[in-house]
């Protein structure tokens, strides 16, 4: 699962369409700055089909700037989505700024952007996020005990940070979103997360654990840490992560969709 202290390497895209088709609804396109994430989530679902090993290289795209404005010239100016497939917040963004200057660009087009990172990079950028019409931020969060984090992400930023981050966020009047995900169950604690998060965000969502096939590599890397860290549950947690009706997931659901309507909480439940 490599070494979270590796800093990737960096190595040149081949050329490719930068805004590409997005699936998410109220996005027609996206743009991911780079290819390849070094915050190392073992969980990360884009390990299943990335081209490059993911986490040790990270792929940076030619004549980015000049490309990008010859883009979005036929483009309708709107809201794009970026973090999708790689965190737009990589290490190596504070040297190249691939992502600011996508930001840069959309802006002075009139486009705004949706973000989606676990990283407080981000907060360089606010000044550009403000001026946008409608820009957002989401952070994702999963582990609030910072050893068991380390076990699933392996170069990521404490979950307290990360809070942190959307609570500057919305302090400054960009638009913020959390996302509890992956749920896994026994080990995520949702509710002390849920807590720690109502107030700083606007809108929280909740996601399992992705697994579209056992064999895939996301899936297998959750495994092996179950297998090492606890073997004593890694059955019951394997069974219900495989089993979407399981009681654990109904019950989970029922709480939190409860929570929600009681609570006056923006909360979306995809469990
Ligand atoms: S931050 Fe997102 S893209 Fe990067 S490894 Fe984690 S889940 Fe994957």
């Amino acid at each position: 699962m490599g070494n979270p202290t590796e800093v990737p390497r960096i190595s040149v895209a081949s050329e490719r369409p930068l805004l590409v088709f997005c699936s998410l609804p109220g996005f027609e396109y996206q743009l991911d700055p780079y290819v390849g994430c070094g915050h190392r989530c073992h969980y990360c679902y884009v390990l299943n089909q990335a081209e490059t090993d993911w986490s040790e290289e990270i792929l940076v795209h030619p004549d980015f700037e000049k490309r990008l404005r010859e883009e979005l010239q036929d483009v309708r100016p709107q809201k794009i989505y970026l973090g999708y497939f790689t965190d737009p917040y990589q290490p190596c963004e504070s040297d190249l700024r691939q992502t600011r200057t996508a930001l840069e660009l959309l802006r002075e087009k009139g486009f705004s952007a949706s973000l989606l990172t676990k990283s407080d990079m981000v907060l360089r950028d606010r000044d550009i996020l403000k001026e946008m019409v409608d820009s957002n931020v989401s952070v994702s969060v999963a582990f609030d005990d910072h050893g068991v984090m380390r076990l699933f992400e392996g170069n990521t930023m404490e979950t307290s940070r990360r809070i942190e981050v959307l609570r500057k966020l919305k302090e400054s009047g960009v638009g913020t979103a959390a996302l509890i995900c992956p749920v896994i169950p026994g080990i995520t604690k949702v509710f002390p997360l849920l807590e720690a998060l109502v107030g700083k965000a606007d809108r929280i969502w909740v996601y399992g654990l992705s697994v579209q096939d056992r064999s895939e590599r996301s899936w297998r890397n959750v495994q092996a840490i179950l297998e090492t860290h606890f073997p004593d549950r890694k059955e019951t947690v394997e069974g219900i992560v495989l089993d979407k009706e399981h009681p654990y997931w109904v019950e989970l659901r029922e709480k939190l969709v409860g929570i929600g309507e009681s609570e006056g909480i923006d909360l979306r439940v995809y469990l």
